[in-house]
């Protein structure tokens, strides 16, 4: 079988592993990149989510990583989580916020001494929920990883192509490379993130994923804290909203941020927002440190070494769209993780090459399948 994948984000690359090793011909077709949206720039945390919907895409995601580690000298994974610390000055917010944490993952609400000893470089007036999840990776690694595996399965992956799928007669035929080469394919999924909606439904109606933009920096940080830290309520901003929605951009220095720190190794990454524009990552970035020195002082000391802008694809749920699109038999999609793609992404690009390549595959579940949204108009575009 022909597949073709549009998108090198961590589910198109992991998506092209997985259909390559089951002995399907695979290309894969990317714009710009591997990695080049939120796949190669995003906070490196594998994090246990906080809709239970998503729990078993993490639980099965933290086993492909593991093996991954096994298979590949060039990926390493943790074998134990560091742990997730959610931070706060006013404990009253960790009493309901913790309410969204996975109930056997979170420890009791730990007092400001207990914090500190856990973590010495924080400040002393902070408040905190222990998660027993978060395994730091360096952003790129795993989706650049997923990408190595698929071209060692015989996947094809072609790099600054941008593509369009093919339909004729209510089913997919390949792809349309720049507008205007054609290629055929038995299969096609969608996996291009935030862009998504626009390859289905040019016309732009069709949007149940949007992009919601984060700016993060890497840092030059000596003796980084061991622990995924947060400001507590980052979870509760997994939901699109109507400000987000018809926001104007603000000047920097008044654009909203939640304080969020990874370390992998040498590579400590400080994040982020959550934005409806693309922001200026070169002016967040300063803003991110001097915001974050709420929550740790010694950041203070910190130089960046890198700034960074991605879009997240949300999904007006929350919940990744998987499955084939109703009406077009032999279209796929898969996106819409919103921040949770790193964590969750390997195991849905699992479940969505089942369903492309086995006609008895088990159906996907309601609170994934794509089908739980109106279906999009496909336009059809004859190779
Ligand atoms: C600031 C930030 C921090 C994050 N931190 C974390 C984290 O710590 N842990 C976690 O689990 N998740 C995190 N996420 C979320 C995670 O990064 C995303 O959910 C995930 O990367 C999405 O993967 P994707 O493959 O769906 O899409 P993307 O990574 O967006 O990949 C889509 C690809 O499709 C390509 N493309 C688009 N249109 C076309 C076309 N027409 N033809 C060919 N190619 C095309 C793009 O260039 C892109 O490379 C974070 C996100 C952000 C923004």
């Amino acid at each position: 079988m022909e597949v073709a994948i549009i998108g090198g984000g961590i589910i198109g690359c992991a998506a092209a592993a997985f259909a390559a090793e089951a002995g399907a011909r695979v290309t894969l077709f990317e714009r710009s990149e591997i990695g080049a949206g939120a796949s190669g720039r995003n906070m490196g945390a594998v994090q246990h989510p906080f809709d239970s919907q998503l729990a078993p895409l993490y639980e099965a995601t933290v086993g492909i990583y593991r093996e991954l580690a096994e298979g590949d000298g060039q990926f390493q994974f943790p074998s134990e989580p560091a742990g997730v610390l959610m931070l706060t000055p006013d404990p009253t917010v960790l009493d309901t916020e913790g309410d969204a944490a996975p109930s056997g993952l979170r420890s009791d609400l730990l007092a400001p001494r207990q914090v500190q000893s856990l973590e010495p470089s924080l400040a002393g007036d902070l408040w905190a929920i222990r998660l027993a999840t978060g395994f730091p990776i360096p952003p790129h690694a795993a989706t650049a990883t997923m990408a190595r595996r698929a071209r060692a399965a015989g996947g094809q992956i072609e790099v600054g192509a941008a593509a369009i799928p093919a339909v004729e007669n209510g089913r997919a035929v390949g792809v349309i490379l720049e507008g205007v080469r054609p290629r055929a394919a038995d299969v096609v999924l969608v996996a291009a993130g935030p862009w998504s909606p626009f390859l289905l439904d040019p016309s732009g109606r069709w949007q149940p994923i949007i992009a919601t933009w984060g700016a993060t920096a890497q840092l030059d940080f000596a003796s980084p804290p061991r622990h995924v830290v947060e400001e507590a309520r980052v979870e509760s901003v997994n939901q699109p909203s109507e400000g987000q929605l018809s926001a104007r951009p603000p000047a920097p220095a008044d654009t909203p941020s939640l304080f969020t720190l990874a370390a992998a190794g040498s590579v400590v990454t400080i994040g982020s927002t959550f934005l409806a524009f693309e922001p200026d990552p070169r002016a967040m970035a300063p803003l991110l440190i001097e915001r974050g020195k709420r929550f740790m002082p010694t950041l203070a000391g910190a130089r960046i070494v890198a700034t960074r802008a991605c879009a997240r694809p949300q999904s007006l749920d929350g919940r990744p769209l998987v499955g084939e699109i109703a009406g077009v038999r032999g279209l796929f999609l898969a996106a819409g993780h919103g921040p949770w793609g790193i964590s969750c992404g390997p195991a849905t690009a699992r479940l969505v090459v089942d369903a492309m390549l086995n006609s008895d595959s088990a159906p996907i579940a309601e609170s994934l399948n794509v089908r739980r949204f109106e279906a999009p108009t496909v336009r059809e575009v004859s190779v």
